[in-house]
């Protein structure tokens, strides 16, 4: 990403899990990155609860309480819970609820 303010460097900032916000390497302005004006391209990038992410063709995963496998979630993404105790993926006797 390039500065608005000096076209310097601006680099994410913040714990990788929780990426707080940007910082200009060369000015050290913060949030002032250029945006990319492509609509289509901000509207691909949908915010999903945290424990679930989308593998490559789109569909959404939770993690397997149990195994810590990926496996499909068959509901909306709103309708997940993290500690949920049923986010087991089924696909073992001890990955049954
Ligand atoms: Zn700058
Ligand atoms: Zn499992």
């Amino acid at each position: 990403m390039i500065c608005a303010c000096c076209g310097g460097h601006v680099t994410w900032r913040g714990p990788l899990s929780n990426l707080t916000h940007t910082e200009c390497a060369s000015c050290g302005a913060v949030n002032a990155q250029l945006v990319d004006q492509a609509g289509d391209a901000t509207e691909m990038v949908d915010e999903l609860p945290e424990g679930l992410r989308r593998d490559e063709s789109g569909a959404i995963e939770f993690q397997c309480r149990s195994c810590g496998q990926w496996a499909e979630w068959p509901g909306e993404p709103e309708d997940f819970e993290f500690d949920a105790p049923e986010n087991l993926c089924g696909g073992s006797p001890r990955c049954l609820p």
